[in-house]
């Protein structure tokens, strides 16, 4: 939104709905338009000479950018109240452009046990290939993230909340390790979202998102994006323009008309997980939930200290055998089985069967994916509804 003098900062529900919309206004209209080109024609050859001299800010070819992605990058900016924002054609894209475009040979990365399990893969594989190592520290274990900074330490990468057991970072304490190394510090909020936690406000270098998730929002799309200051965005940016993995400004309009409704979506999505974590920490098939909303979950303080909702995935262990477990979820009746979260439908998975399945029984107990374990994503169905088909879906377990 444009800042006029004196005006009052809008709050992040107005930020949702115009952030980054300003300038496209073609034809008056409300919306962004969806630019579908490949490139940007010259008038003439001033109209060159000023473009490439710097004096003109113009397009020229889609790989380095088209209006719809801009638009989109700028509401997002606001959103997380960031510098800059680059999108990426999805989470994955963001995470390891970042890390490539500021890594050299000879760096070291410390990272957090519990983080997105192909991000691990690539800071585990993909980076030593590199002469780029990597030390896997506890989530929770600032003790033990200090002793692993080195020297040639680079970059220190979390998540908050993470998948499955919704582990909550202290920013506080992630503050103190920023004094003490020179490299950056990473956030992937993507399961906080800047409706529940703003990284960057704490000292956080670089927030990752999968707009994947809550900011698209629908289930439809595929999109990632980094946030931070315009210096390290713009690094990422120029690596971009050699490796390629854009969005494609159709993903770029979905993920503007989704984000226009995530402050409501996540709003509710934070209030369905609360009620739905508390039914089931009620319930007698269940043996245990991990909500940070819950006072019984290990980060509760920290959550209620740093975060202004607890977000919309619940996860808990049902009381039962493999066999048990899978009794309840083929008489889900309207909860539908898979991966991913934060879209509008609600969706149930069993990390053990979907996504640990190439794992041994052993690596996956090791990680704490049990056979009972199951994730909830809540989407904004009324939760009365998806507490009634846990209900009688735990009911016909035995
Ligand atoms: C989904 C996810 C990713 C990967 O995002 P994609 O859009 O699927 O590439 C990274 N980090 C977290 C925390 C995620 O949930």
């Amino acid at each position: 939104m444009k800042k006029k003098q004196g005006k009052v900062e809008s709050s992040i529900f107005t930020r949702a709905v115009h952030g980054g919309e300003d300038h496209f206004k073609y034809a008056d209209a409300i919306t962004t338009p969806i630019v579908q080109t490949s490139t940007f024609v010259f008038k003439n050859s001033k109209e060159i000479k000023q473009y490439t001299s710097k004096k003109l800010t113009r397009y020229e070819y889609g790989r380095y950018g088209n209006p719809t992605q801009r638009a989109a990058e700028k509401k997002l900016a606001e959103l997380e109240g960031a510098q800059d924002c680059l999108l990426l054609d999805c989470g994955m894209s963001a995470v390891t452009s970042t890390m490539l475009a500021v890594l050299e040979k000879g760096d070291h990365v410390v990272i957090t046990d519990d983080a997105y399990g192909q991000t691990l893969n690539f800071c585990g594989i993909h980076l030593p290939r590199f002469g780029i190592n990597s030390t896997v520290v506890k989530m929770g274990d600032y003790g033990q993230m200090k002793k692993a900074l080195r020297k040639n330490t680079k970059i220190v990468f979390s998540e908050s909340p993470t998948n499955p057991y919704l582990n909550v970072i202290d920013l506080e304490a992630m503050q103190d390790i920023r004094k003490r190394f020179r490299g950056l510090m990473i956030i992937d909020s993507t399961f906080a979202t800047p409706f529940n936690q703003r990284p960057l406000e704490w000292g956080m270098d670089l927030v990752i998102h999968s707009t994947t998730k809550y900011l698209g929002g629908h289930n439809d799309m595929l999109g990632g994006a980094v946030l931070g200051s315009t210096e390290l965005v713009d690094r990422v940016r120029e690596y971009q323009r050699v490796t390629g993995s854009i969005l494609d400004p159709h993903c770029c309009y979905l993920l503007m008309r989704g984000a226009k409704t995530f402050a409501l979506r996540v709003d509710y999505q934070n209030r369905s997980a609360q009620a739905v974590a508390e039914f089931l920490e009620s319930h007698p098939k269940i043996r245990k939930v991990f909500y940070p909303g819950l006072p019984s979950h290990a980060h509760h303080e920290i959550a209620k200290a740093q975060m202004k909702g607890y977000g919309g995935v619940v996860s808990f262990w049902v009381d039962g055998s493999l066999k048990q477990v899978n009794k309840f979820l083929d008489s889900l009746q309207s909860l539908h089985i898979g991966p991913t979260l934060g879209g509008v439908e609600s969706l149930i998975t069993h990390p053990a069967t979907v996504t640990y399945y190439r794992n041994t029984r052993k690596e996956r107990y090791a990680l704490g994916i049990t056979d009972q374990l199951i994730r909830l994503a809540l989407g904004i169905e009324d939760p009365a509804d998806i507490m009634a088909d846990l209900d009688q879906a735990l009911g016909k377990m035995s």
